[in-house]
């Protein structure tokens, strides 16, 4: 039993830290879509909790754009669900 307490511990610890690297990582960044590598398949947006995109019609396709930048936070939640490489994090 103490051994999975020990490893209950570890993952969370590994967690938290992982978070926190992440935020100092990013502290200056924001997220930014490369349009012409949209797809609009919307996978960035079920995956970012802080509302930052919305999509727009631009001629024939739909395309994700930031449209609340200053809710980002810069985790990369979106960088991984994007399997388009349509994101990047940029300077702010
Ligand atoms: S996940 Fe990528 S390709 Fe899909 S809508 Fe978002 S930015 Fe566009
Ligand atoms: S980096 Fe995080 S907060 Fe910013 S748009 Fe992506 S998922 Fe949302």
């Amino acid at each position: 039993m103490n051994i999975l307490y020990w490893i209950l511990g570890g993952l969370t610890m590994f967690w938290i830290v992982s978070n926190i690297y992440r935020r100092i990582k990013g502290k200056n960044k924001i997220i930014n879509v490369i349009q012409d590598k949209c797809t609009g398949c919307k996978r960035c947006e079920k995956h970012c909790r802080h509302n930052v995109f919305d999509f727009k019609i631009e001629g024939e396709k739909v395309i994700a754009f930031v449209q609340n930048p200053s809710n980002c936070t810069a985790c990369g939640d979106c960088l991984m669900a994007c399997k388009f490489n349509a994101l990047e994090l940029v300077d702010k």
